[in-house]
């Protein structure tokens, strides 16, 4: 499982906008962004919204490229060294390079049992994946980083669903949209991939290219 040794919050604040990782907490007030929407450490204030080295239109592109990278890696809760593997997947693919890595992302296990409603952040879906309360295509899986294609199912494992967390999940699920691009039946707590986002279905304030530009620089 992905980890990162600073605490979640801190994240945003580096980043200088609300990356919602803590799930329902993100839109509530006790959202520690909506407080200290400053970047963490001793110079944080006087960094401003950014953090170091992103003032106003003085950042470096260099910078602005890391910046790039570093919030999807965020977002996604992804490291370095996997994350540099998926650009290079995405390198390989047919079609735009930033558009593929995106479709990567997306496509991790703990990313589509976040979109299909079943956790109310990729970090708590990371931990319900790595607990083995999944199977796709029958198969228990415990990967979060298992890269799922056009066809695959997830559903809840059958020993899993007993659990207080599974019976009462239906109400949290369906009031969240799953995208387009999955499918799901939130009694069986199931879902499927009917195909692969598009880039209009993924967050638009990830900058892919400014991400390639990072890694083509390398
Ligand atoms: Fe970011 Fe959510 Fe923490 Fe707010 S509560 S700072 S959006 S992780």
């Amino acid at each position: 499982m992905a980890k990162t040794l600073s605490p979640v919050c801190k994240l945003c604040r580096r980043e200088g906008e609300k990356l919602f990782l803590k799930g329902e907490r993100c839109f509530t007030p006790k959202c520690s962004f909506e407080k200290r929407s400053f970047a963490p450490g001793q110079h944080g204030k006087t960094a401003g919204r950014g953090g170091k080295g992103m003032g106003t239109g003085r950042a470096s592109d260099f910078a602005r490229q890391l910046r790039a990278k570093q919030k999807a890696r965020r977002v996604y809760g992804v490291l370095e060294r996997q994350f540099r593997r998926y650009v290079e997947t995405a390198q390989g693919r047919r079609g735009l390079t930033g558009e593929n890595l995106l479709q990567i992302l997306e496509s991790r296990l703990d990313n589509v049992i976040f979109r299909l409603g079943y956790a109310s952040s990729r970090s708590q879906a990371r931990l319900l994946v790595s607990h083995g309360h999944f199977t796709v295509n029958g198969r228990r899986s415990d990967v979060p980083s298992m890269i799922l294609h056009q066809g695959d199912e997830v559903m809840v494992r059958e020993g899993s669903s007993k659990l207080t967390y599974f019976k009462e999940l239906s109400d949290f699920a369906e009031k969240r949209n799953a995208p387009a691009w999955l499918s799901r039946d939130v009694k069986k707590i199931s879902g499927a991939v009917s195909r692969l986002p598009e880039r209009a279905e993924i967050d638009g304030s990830l900058d892919e290219q400014l991400i390639v530009e990072y890694y083509s620089r390398r």
